[in-house]
């Protein structure tokens, strides 16, 4: 099913048409739980890897203050949690059995040791002509995104590999598909979801518009009532491109060395929508079932960076092969 962003409350261009020029597009990636294969983009599905390729390693320094688990314990916990969600009717009490909830105790209690040097996991993977905001070096098709699942400096979060490639290159697929035994927190393992891809037109974050029309949105959001960063600007969920909100660090510049200006490739985590259901897709408005349902709606890939944050990964536009850059917002 695609998925519909509702039109914007307001259009922003007819009441400041001089921010017409800043309109950029994004595309919403709108995971949702299913089985995708090798050759389809997915958020935590297996990835289109050579079986002569060797599997990427981390080999950065841990910050280990976090509470480990075993992915398979994970995995565990989340079948318990949807079969009990999942026979709950709206509105009553969680239909959680004794034996269940004592499987949960159990696995709460396990202490796994980190191990070292980490495996890293397949997170994301994302061909050019599923996304039309992703812009990939000549003659590669497709991106894949690992990370390490343990927090590292200096955002304590996991550090990423970014891989393109040219998917007609893979002939003979890694049939077997490596990954960490243990990650430093649940929220780092991906649920595997299927993508219903939509681009969306997305202006600046506010500190970013020029003074004098930043100032007149401020005076236009009080007479209107309308939110111009949570309604208009930069939408929810994960996305490609468009631009990069700074509602928690305050705005930066995300330089590389070089000393180009990054642009946003990537926005890993978070909700797909807010409570204000601005950037809910209309396929998800209504309740679809009498029970519950686990993962919830606007949390598909069960991803969550520190206290509820999302990722923004950042590239170079000078070359592929620099850095690339991260901030937690
Ligand atoms: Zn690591
Ligand atoms: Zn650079």
């Amino acid at each position: 099913m695609a998925r519909t962003t509702p039109p914007r409350p307001v259009d922003i261009t007819a009441v400041f048409p001089e921010i017409a020029p800043l309109a950029r597009t994004a595309t919403r990636l709108h995971p949702r739980p299913g089985t995708p294969g090798v050759r389809d983009s997915s958020i935590g599905g297996p990835l289109l890897w050579p079986s002569d390729e060797s599997w990427p390693l981390c080999e950065e320094s841990h910050e280990d203050g976090g509470d480990f688990t075993r992915l398979d314990a994970e995995r565990h916990r989340r079948r318990i949690l949807s079969a009990a969600w999942g026979r709950t009717p709206r509105g009553e009490q969680f239909a959680i059995t004794p034996e269940e909830r004592a499987e949960l105790d159990r696995l709460e209690e396990e202490d796994p040791d980190p191990d070292t040097p980490t495996t890293m996991l397949a997170v994301a993977q994302l061909f050019l002509r599923d996304v039309p905001d992703l812009v990939g070096p000549p003659g590669a098709d497709v991106m894949q995104i690992l990370w390490c699942p343990r927090d590292h400096a200096p955002l304590s979060c996991p550090a990423l590999l970014l891989r393109w490639r040219r998917s007609a290159d893979v002939t003979d697929v890694l049939a077997e598909q490596p990954e960490p035994e243990i990650m430093e927190y649940d929220t780092y393992l991906p649920e595997p979801c299927v993508l219903h891809p939509e681009q969306v037109v997305e202006y600046p974050y506010e500190d970013f518009l020029p003074g004098h029309l930043r100032e007149r949105i401020r005076i236009w959001e009080e007479s209107s009532g309308h939110r111009y960063f949570s309604e208009l600007s930069i939408a929810g969920g994960w996305k490609v491109g468009g631009y990069a909100s700074w509602n928690l660090s305050g705005p930066q510049q995300m330089a590389c060395d070089c000393g180009a200006d990054m642009e946003l490739l990537l926005k890993i985590g978070g909700g797909e929508w807010d409570r204000t259901g601005s950037w809910r897709p209309l396929e998800d408005a209504g309740p679809q079932s009498e029970f519950h349902e686990y993962p919830n709606r606007w949390d598909p890939t069960a991803i969550t960076i520190g206290r509820g944050y999302a990722l923004w990964v950042f590239t170079c536009p000078v070359s592929f092969d620099h850095p690339y850059g991260m901030s937690m917002q």
